[in-house]
């Protein structure tokens, strides 16, 4: 039985425990987090502490807490693609509701979760059919599962690669009951060690190294020459770029884009499927699209390890919007695109106006570069403008009022970046300066 005292979980605490725990309501925080930040100050400060050091403590604690909780953040770091950030920026208005999500309105009997996104994804991109699952490991892993499980893979030496989190492709052919046959050298392979390695071989494999660049001495075979060799190719894009002449894009590809593969133009060159991130480049939720040919994509959608990794209606929710974006050649107003292609001339605007405003002495304008990140485009620079503030501030914007802003410190000086930071955001950032100049 629950009493004042109790805490629902049967344990029995002091009063002045329960006290100091609602003194610290005004953080928002469910009562029994309170709970705990409380226990912990009490037991940190040791018999004899003082009641007014002992609620400092706790409300740090409490405030720790709530810092804990996922919450939007601003992201001066110049990099759009932040892993730690959740890479794309989303914007997603999504009604509470029941949705159609494996019901057929037309007909009124049991539909399939990937009919409404996986055909307008495959309609953006230019291929058959398309499915949509967790991420781009999942992507991967299931394609080699449901195509060549138990059987022979060709992979060059040269893309052997770890993507960030521990995603390695030896491990995942692996996991995935395929033999992976390895061809070529880490700088130099040619078409002759594919069609070497070809015979009985379930499917030739591409990854595209996304996160590091091998220069010099080097030579691999693009998916055309692959495609010609006999067995199905299947590509990793990684990045999710739809296609490289961006037509939502009302100025073409920038510069920056230029080496970024797309996944029309892998397809167009004979990729029998190709996997890709929903979150990097394409611009939309964490997701893993496997787009291609109708028959090879239905034997994915029907693999057990498919039913493992399938979003949820949240996830296509979201990723439909972004695929219709695309289809109404709208891309350009998603975040990421949107972020993307500011002029520079506009940043540095901005970071003129918020110079100008109040902020610690010796603040600056500072040309800056910003990058893709999310282990796209490595070594690729997208020119930016941001703010710089002599001293370690990391911290402190991290607390700033309004919303946090995560920012990189350089050789002492602190860099906010506007390349990754919407316009909407530049009063918080202002508030923030404001605060540091106190
Ligand atoms: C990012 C990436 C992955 C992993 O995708 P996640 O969505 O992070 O799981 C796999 N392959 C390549 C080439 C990538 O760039």
């Amino acid at each position: 039985m629950a009493d004042a005292t109790s805490d629902g979980l049967g344990t029995e605490r002091p009063p002045s425990i329960d006290a100091l725990a609602r003194s610290l309501g005004g953080t928002g925080l469910p009562h029994p987090l309170l709970v705990d930040a409380a226990r912990s100050a009490v037991a940190r400060a040791g018999r004899g502490g003082s009641t007014d050091a002992i609620t400092d403590v706790a409300l740090a604690e409490a405030e720790r807490l709530r810092a804990g909780l996922l919450q939007p953040v601003v992201n001066g770091t110049g990099v759009l693609l932040h892993t730690n950030l959740g890479r794309a920026p989303l914007e997603v208005n999504i009604d509470s509701a029941y949705l159609n999500l494996e019901h057929d309105l037309a007909t009124g009997r049991r539909g399939s979760r990937q009919a409404h996104v996986g055909g307008l994804l495959a309609r953006a991109c230019g291929a058959e059919a398309a499915l949509v699952v967790n991420n781009g490991a999942a992507a991967l892993l299931v394609v080699l599962a449901a195509v060549a499980g138990g059987q022979r893979v060709v992979v060059s030496r040269g893309e052997l690669v770890e993507i960030g989190g521990g995603f390695r492709i030896p491990e995942v052919m692996a996991l995935s009951r395929a033999t992976l046959v390895e061809v070529g050298t880490t700088n130099r392979t040619r078409l002759q060690d594919y069609r070497d390695m070809a015979t009985d071989a379930a499917l030739l494999v591409k990854v595209h190294p996304s996160n590091y660049r091998i220069t010099g001495f080097t030579s691999s075979v693009d998916v055309a020459a692959l495609a010609g060799i006999g067995p199905p190719v299947a590509v990793d894009v990684g990045s999710g770029l739809l296609d490289a002449a961006c037509p939502w894009l009302p100025g073409g590809p920038p510069a920056w884009l230029s080496e970024e593969p797309g996944v029309r133009q892998a397809l167009d060159d004979g990729a029998k499927l190709v996997t890709f991130s929903g979150d990097k480049l394409l611009g939309g939720p964490q997701a893993g699209v496997i787009a291609g040919s109708a028959d090879l994509v239905a034997a994915c959608a029907s693999h057990p390890l498919y039913r493992a990794v399938r979003p949820g209606g949240l996830v296509l929710r979201a990723l439909q919007d972004v695929a219709l974006a695309y289809l109404n050649r709208t891309a350009y107003r998603l975040p990421f695109w949107r972020l993307a292609t500011v002029p520079d001339a506009e940043l540095r605007a901005r970071a003129e106006h918020l110079v100008a405003g109040p902020a610690p002495s010796g603040t600056q304008v500072t040309s800056c570069a910003a990058v893709a990140g999310g282990g796209s485009l490595p070594g690729v620079e997208i020119p930016s403008w941001g703010v710089a503030v002599p001293g370690d501030h990391a911290d402190a914007l991290r607390r700033a009022r309004q919303l946090p802003v995560v920012a990189r410190v350089r050789e002492g000086t602190t860099v906010i970046n506007l390349r990754s930071v919407d316009v909407t955001n530049d009063p918080v950032v202002a508030d923030a300066l404001a605060a540091l100049s106190k």
